[in-house]
C-alpha cells in the first residue's frame, strides 16, 4: 500500500485524476448514464487487486535499454493505487516494491516463482469481492510487434473487464490497435488460479524501440494507470448498471 505521498505528488496525482474523470467522460458513449467516479450508485465496491508483474529475483522481460518489465509493472501499478486512493475506490496490492520475502525452503529461482504466484494467488484468492489487473510488459522476437493488448481469465466479469481495458487503453493509448481482448493462455498461474474476475494485461511490447521509449517515461506508464483506472470504471459502471 501506499501509505504517505508529498503534497505536490498527491496534487499532481489529484490533477492527473482529474483528467481522467474528463476522459472518462468523453470515452464512454453514453456519458450521461453514467455516474462519477464519486458516486457509485448501490454498488458494493470490489477490491481492485493490482498486480504488478514479476519482482523479486524474477524481472520478467528486458527491454532494449536493459530496463526489467518489473520495474516498470511496479510504478504503473503504484500509480494505479495512487489514483485509487485519491478516488476513494478500494484496492489492495500483491507487492509494492521490488523486494520479495522468499522462504529459506525456496531455493532456485523455479521455487521462488511458484511460491511467489501462489502468495499472490491468496491474497486474492482472501480478498472477498476483488476485481484482479495484472500488469505486465509483453516481449516479442519480431521487433515491429507493439500495441497493447489485455487476456482474460474464465471468471464471470473478467471477459467485460477485458474489453473495457482493451477498447480504453487502444483509444488512449495506441489509436488503429488492432489487438482485441483475448482468453488468457491456460498456463498463466495466477489467471487459472482465482476465483475472481481477473485481466492480466501487457500495455506494450518492451522489445520494440519506439514503444519501449515511451513505457520508460514517467508521463507514458501515468497514462496508462489513468486508462486502466478509465476502464475499470466502466466495468463498474456496467456492473451498476446490471445491479439496478
Ligand atoms: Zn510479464
Amino acid at each position: 500500500m501506499i501509505k504517505s505521498f508529498s503534497l505536490s505528488r498527491v496534487l499532481f496525482v489529484f490533477l492527473m485524476f482529474a483528467a481522467v474523470v474528463a476522459a472518462t467522460a468523453l470515452l464512454i458513449t453514453k456519458k450521461n448514464e453514467y455516474p462519477s467516479v464519486f458516486t457509485l450508485g448501490n454498488v458494493d465496491l470490489p477490491v481492485l487487486e493490482i498486480d504488478a508483474g514479476h519482482g523479486g529475483e524474477d524481472g520478467g522481460a528486458v527491454s532494449l535499454t536493459g530496463v526489467h518489465e518489473s520495474v516498470i509493472n511496479l510504478d504503473i501499478a503504484q500509480k494505479l493505487s495512487a489514483i485509487a486512493e485519491l478516488a476513494g475506490l478500494p484496492y489492495t496490492m500483491t507487492r509494492d516494491s521490488e523486494e520479495i520475502k522468499y522462504p529459506d525452503s525456496a531455493k532456485t529461482i523455479a521455487s521462488k516463482k511458484v511460491f511467489d504466484q501462489k502468495r499472490r494467488a491468496e491474497i486474492i484468492n482472501n480478498t472477498p469481492n476483488a476485481v484482479l489487473i495484472s500488469i505486465h510488459q509483453n516481449f516479442f522476437p519480431h521487433k515491429s510487434a507493439r500495441g497493447p493488448q489485455s487476456f482474460y481469465a474464465k471468471t464471470p466479469g473478467s471477459d467485460s473487464l477485458a474489453q473495457f481495458v482493451q477498447g480504453t487503453m487502444n483509444t488512449a493509448l495506441f489509436p488503429g490497435n488492432r489487438r482485441v481482448a483475448a482468453p488468457i493462455a491456460q498456463n498463466i498461474y495466477l489467471l487459472k488460479n482465482v476465483s475472481c474476475p481477473a485481466v492480466l494485461v501487457e500495455c506494450g511490447f518492451i522489445s520494440n524501440a519506439e514503444e519501449a521509449r515511451l513505457l520508460e517515461t514517467d508521463k507514458y506508464r501515468l497514462r496508462i494507470a489513468l486508462a486502466l483506472t478509465s476502464a475499470y470504471q466502466q466495468y463498474l459502471d456496467e456492473k451498476n448498471e446490471v445491479q439496478k
